[in-house]
């Protein structure tokens, strides 16, 4: 946690893991959904838009090496969540990763969104499919 990037925002609301067969559903508890201010589908462009409104003066001080270790700072804490947090513990610190990649990609440069479609959008980079059927001990 830290002062002058994204801070660590509440988990909009808790899920839910149900075994279904061999899936796993996730369900948002109907409380929930009534507490949820806004629709949970935010575009990765608006989100890194709203990173930029809020850091991007600070992010730019900071530059991108400083920014880089706030990243795995994030990243760190988001293993110890994983590990032995609760499932709220674990949003918020997957929140935090991604507004400080967000952060380092506005203050690069780079167009998140833009990024993933052009790498991904159409399938796996390693073998084009949808559905990857790349060698498991490949990285894709
Ligand atoms: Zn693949």
């Amino acid at each position: 946690m830290h002062q002058t990037g994204p801070a660590t925002r509440r988990p909009i609301g808790a899920v839910r893991r149900r075994q279904r067969r061999n899936s796993f559903v996730l369900q948002l508890c109907a409380h929930d959904m009534a507490n949820r201010p806004t629709t949970p589908d935010v575009s990765l462009t608006d989100f890194q838009s709203k990173i930029r409104t809020m850091y991007y003066d600070k992010d730019v001080q900071r530059g991108i090496d400083g920014t880089f270790m706030w990243l795995m700072e994030e990243i760190g804490e988001l293993a110890s969540a994983l590990r032995q947090g609760t499932v709220e513990e674990q949003s918020a610190e997957f929140a935090d990763v991604l507004a400080w990649l967000a952060t380092i990609a506005n203050v690069a440069g780079v167009d998140l969104g833009q990024a993933i479609q052009q790498k991904y959008g159409t399938g796996c980079p390693g073998c084009g499919r949808l559905e990857c059927t790349c060698p498991m001990d490949e990285k894709p």
